[in-house]
């Protein structure tokens, strides 16, 4: 396997002190013991590939999923929680511009949706995953990005059919969203949840329906072998008519071939305090259990979990290293205190990250892998994809049950292009971020 990053990346050091372990075990399978034949096998046990397989052995298929790790090991098991909007970062005048207006209101009514079918899923399955927050506040951390919420107000109705809700600075303070912001905006859509629990339910349900998950599985060699494609894994091998792709952040230039340049791969860093008291959250006017982000280009999210544990997180380091995690974690660290002064003294006792993915086009792949017949992928969720990896991963696995990509937004079916500077295109991502962080002053 070919990867952009170095090992460090791909093993248990950036997971190792992840919350969302001590609120219950990561999900066990068993390892690949004998090579197989079936319809469809998944590379990738996230929610991605999880719901893909959902929906496909829902309606009979046989069904495998390979993972290098055990299922949510990777983004899915780690992340920050929130259920929200997104998936995209392109903004509504590019979407305008490349796909239409109907393409985009397409894609903005898949983003909702993406949303209904993960909470649809916790009602059915009588999942409780910790839910909390009515939709998601963003926090404009210069006045003129609260002036600018009057505009945006007026694109989120069309968008997704919702009235949001402004916040001068004094409601902020009034909700107990105290923090210093110059005023917000709530969307009423999205909630915030324990991932971690929301895999565990999946898990279950896709074994329940017959799917097979393996671990320790690492899917090394991707190749056409007459009608099927032959999936090697350490000393097994899997034929299968259809292969999706759910690797997301954790994606390799071969497998398949056509990957290659066409994702990047980049961290995001959480860091979850110690319970705290009710005084201490008086102390910083902090009381409210609703998720927020910041205005800024490289946001903030955070949430206060049901315990009153704060969960805070942002972009993560570029290098890939020992040293560049821990320099992320001090940045981290730093941020936070800055922001919730009150809470200087209240350490964050678990600290991780994780790799998330971005396209060149700043929109998803959901579809077929061109020229390639049977070979599906779904990946670039842009740091958001609790819902629409979700909701991506179902998309995925009817595509293959119809054998069309049918129902899907252009903006997120249109296929991935590469990035310059092929497998050196890390070295784009410091000038991008001293850029984005420049525009936050
Ligand atoms: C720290 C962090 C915080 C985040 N916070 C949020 C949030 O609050 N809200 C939100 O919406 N999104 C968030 N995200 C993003 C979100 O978690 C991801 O977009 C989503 O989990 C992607 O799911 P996935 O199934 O596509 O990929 P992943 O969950 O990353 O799974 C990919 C899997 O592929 C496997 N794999 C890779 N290559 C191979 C191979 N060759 N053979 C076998 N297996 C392979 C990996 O082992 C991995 O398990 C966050 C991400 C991180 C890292």
């Amino acid at each position: 396997m070919n990867r952009i990053f170095g090992d460090f990346i791909y093993g248990e050091g950036p997971r190792a002190n992840c919350y969302w372990d001590t609120t219950c075990d990561i999900p066990t399978v068993p390892s690949l013991d004998r090579s197989l034949r079936v319809d469809v096998a998944i590379i990738g046990a996230g929610f991605t590939g999880l719901n893909a397989a959902k929906v496909l052995a829902e309606k009979g298929a046989a069904v495998v999923i390979l993972d290098t790790h055990a299922p949510g090991w990777g983004a899915s098991g780690r992340n920050g929680g929130f259920c929200c909007l997104g998936g995209g970062k392109a903004g509504d005048a590019f979407l305008d511009a490349n796909f239409g207006k109907d393409e985009r209101l397409r894609w903005r009514s898949t983003e909702k949706a993406a949303v209904g079918y993960v909470a649809d899923f916790l009602k059915e399955h009588k999942v409780d995953a910790g839910v909390h927050s009515n939709g998601e506040t963003v926090l404009a951390h210069r006045a003129r990005d609260a002036r600018a919420f009057d505009d945006e107000m007026s694109s989120v109705k069309e968008n997704y059919g919702v009235e949001p809700t402004a916040h001068s600075s004094k409601d902020l303070r009034d909700q107990g969203l105290s923090a210093g912001f110059h005023g917000g905006m709530t969307i009423p859509i999205g909630f915030a949840l324990n991932p971690r629990v929301y895999i565990g339910a999946l898990v279950a349900h896709v074994l329940h329906v017959g799917a097979s998950v393996f671990q320790d599985a690492q899917v090394q060699r991707l190749a056409r072998e007459g009608s099927q494609w032959r999936l090697e894994a350490g000393n097994h091998h899997v034929l299968a008519d259809d292969v999706i792709v759910a690797t997301n952040g954790y994606s390799s230039e071969d497998i398949p071939d056509w990957l290659a340049g066409r994702y990047m791969p980049t961290q995001s860093s959480v860091g979850v305090t110690r319970p705290m008291t009710r005084s201490e959250l008086e102390a910083q006017g902090w009381m409210s259990h609703q998720m927020c982000f910041d205005s800024r280009n490289l946001l903030h999210y955070f949430h206060l979990l049901p315990d009153n544990r704060m969960l805070f997180g942002m972009r993560g380091g570029l290098g890939g290293t020992p040293a560049s995690d821990t320099r992320a974690q001090v940045r981290l660290i730093r941020d936070f205190k800055q922001m919730f002064p009150a809470w200087g003294a209240v350490e964050l006792t678990n600290l991780w990250s994780g790799m998330v993915c971005i396209a060149r086009g700043q929109m998803p792949f959901v579809g077929q892998v061109p020229k390639a017949p049977g070979l599906w992928a779904a990946l670039g969720y842009h740091g958001n994809g609790v819902a629409m990896g979700s909701y991506a991963g179902h998309l995925i696995g009817h595509a293959v049950l119809i054998r069309k990509v049918d129902n899907i937004p252009l903006a997120m079916s249109s296929p991935l292009t590469k990035f310059p500077l092929g497998r050196w295109r890390r070295g784009l991502m410091p000038p991008v971020y001293g850029a984005l962080a420049v525009g936050d002053l």
